[in-house]
C-alpha cells in the first residue's frame, strides 16, 4: 500500500500533468512573470465561478485580509469581531493593523461563530466582523448580514477554506462563500482547494468603489506607476501560479465532489460510534470539505492520533490551541475560560486524511482503523 497522505497533490498533478505543464511553459516562453495576461484571465474565470462582480489576485490569504482592512479603512484601536477558533493569519492581520481582535466563541457543532453571541459584544468601536467559513461551509451568513447592517459593521468572510461553498438565504437566493460580505479573501496555499503551486490568494467584491481601492492599495497605493495616492503593500499573483490555477478552477467542483463523497463515507462509517462526533453542517450552507473534522469524546483524541500514527495513518489537529491563548495575543489581555468552546474543540478535534484522490481502498484502512481503536477499547 502506498503511504496515505494528508492531501495528495502528487496524483492530482499528475492526472492533469500534461494541461498543467502546458500553461506553465507558456508563461516561460512568454516570459511575462509579473502581471502577464494569465493574472487578468483568471480573475476573470474566478469572477465568473464565484459570481463575484470583482476579483482581485494577489500574494497570499494573509496579504488578502491585510488589504480588506486596509480598503475598508479600518482605523487604529478599532474593533473587528473575530472567531478565536481560527487559523492565526484572520488575527495577525488585525493585530498588524493597529486594531484591537474582539473575540468571538464558536458553535461547537459546526464550529463557526456563534451568531447568538455577536450583538453583546458590538460596540461603539466595532467596525468589521470577519466570519471565517471554517473546514469548508459557511458561517451563519444571513444573520451575520443582518446583524451587521443593523449596527452599521463591515463584512469581509475570510474564505480560505471554502472556496466554492455555496449558502441559501431564507428568500431563496443562495451564493458563494465570499462574495455575501462586503469583502471576501481567499487562499490558493498548495493544500487549499483550489491550490497553486506556491502561495497565491484573491479578493472578492461587487462594489466597483472597493474593487478599485484594493487594487491600487495592493499595487503600491498606485493607480498609475509612480503616483502614489495612499500608502498601499506589494501583494501580486504571480502570473505562473495564474496559469495554474486557470487550469484547476476547471476541476474545482468535481475536486468539491470527491471531497463530499469521501466525506459521505466517513459519515457513513462512524456515526454510530458514541465517543466522536461526526461533522455537522450548517444548514444552509454546502460543504467543501477543506477538512474532515471529528469531534473525540473522553479524552480520547490525543490517543487516537498516536494510534493512527503508528499505523501509518496521518490526521491533524487544527487548530491546538485557540488564538486568544496563544503568547503573542496576550497583550489583548483575554484568559483561559474566557471561550469555552473553542478551548474545548482544541482538545477535542481531529481532522482525517481527506483530498481530492483518496483511493476506496486507503479510506477503508483508514475507517476500519478508527473503528478499531475504539471497539478495542484504546
Ligand atoms: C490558509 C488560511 C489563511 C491564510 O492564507 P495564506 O495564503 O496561507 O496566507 C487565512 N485564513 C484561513 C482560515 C486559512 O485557512
Amino acid at each position: 500500500m502506498s503511504s496515505i497522505q494528508m492531501v495528495d497533490l502528487q496524483s492530482q498533478y499528475t492526472k492533469i500533468k500534461t494541461e498543467i505543464d502546458g500553461a506553465i511553459q507558456e508563461v516561460i516562453d512568454q516570459t511575462g512573470f509579473i502581471n502577464g495576461p494569465q493574472v487578468k484571465k483568471f480573475a476573470a474565470e474566478l469572477s465568473e465561478y464565484t459570481g463575484a462582480s470583482f476579483v482581485i489576485p494577489c500574494a497570499n490569504g494573509t496579504d488578502a485580509l491585510q488589504i480588506a482592512m486596509m480598503a475598508l479603512d479600518f482605523k487604529q484601536g478599532q474593533e473587528v469581531i473575530v472567531p478565536a477558533f481560527t487559523y492565526v493569519a484572520t488575527v495577525e492581520v488585525i493585530a498588524l493593523l493597529g486594531l484591537k481582535p474582539i473575540f468571538i466563541d464558536v458553535d461547537p457543532d459546526t464550529f463557526q461563530l456563534d451568531i447568538n453571541q455577536l450583538e453583546e459584544i458590538i460596540s461603539p468601536n466595532t467596525v468589521g466582523i470577519v466570519p471565517v467559513h471554517l473546514y469548508g461551509q459557511c458561517s451563519e451568513m444571513e444573520s451575520i448580514l443582518s446583524i451587521a447592517k443593523k449596527h452599521g459593521l463591515k463584512v469581509i468572510e475570510d474564505t480560505a477554506q471554502a472556496i466554492g461553498s455555496k449558502y441559501s438565504f431564507s428568500n431563496g437566493k443562495s451564493a458563494q462563500a465570499g462574495t455575501m460580505g462586503d469583502i471576501g479573501t481567499t487562499s490558493f496555499f498548495p493544500s487549499k482547494n483550489l491550490g497553486c503551486f506556491g502561495d497565491g490568494g484573491a479578493i472578492f467584491t461587487n462594489d466597483a468603489t472597493l474593487a478599485e481601492k484594493i487594487q491600487t492599495i495592493a499595487n503600491h497605493g498606485q493607480k498609475q506607476k509612480y503616483i502614489h495616492e495612499t500608502i498601499g503593500v506589494n501583494s501580486r499573483l504571480d502570473t505562473l501560479q495564474a496559469s495554474i490555477l486557470s487550469v484547476k478552477l476547471k476541476y474545482l467542483d468535481t475536486y468539491s465532489e470527491a471531497r463530499q463523497k469521501v466525506a459521505a463515507s466517513y459519515d457513513e462509517a462512524f456515526g454510530n460510534v458514541p465517543q466522536i462526533q461526526t461533522p455537522k453542517r450548517v444548514l444552509n450552507s454546502t460543504h467543501v470539505f477543506h477538512q474532515y473534522t471529528l469531534k473525540v469524546k473522553d479524552s480520547l483524541r490525543d490517543n487516537l492520533k498516536q494510534y493512527l500514527q503508528a499505523l501509518g495513518i496521518p490526521s491533524m489537529v487544527y487548530y491546538p490551541i485557540p488564538v486568544h491563548l496563544q503568547k503573542a495575543y496576550q497583550q489583548f489581555a483575554y484568559a483561559e475560560g474566557d471561550f469555552p468552546i473553542s478551548e474545548r474543540l482544541c482538545e477535542e478535534v481531529i481532522s482525517l486524511p481527506i483530498h481530492t484522490e483518496m483511493k476506496e481502498e486507503d479510506q477503508a484502512y483508514i475507517i476500519q482503523s478508527v473503528l478499531k481503536f475504539f471497539k478495542d477499547g484504546k
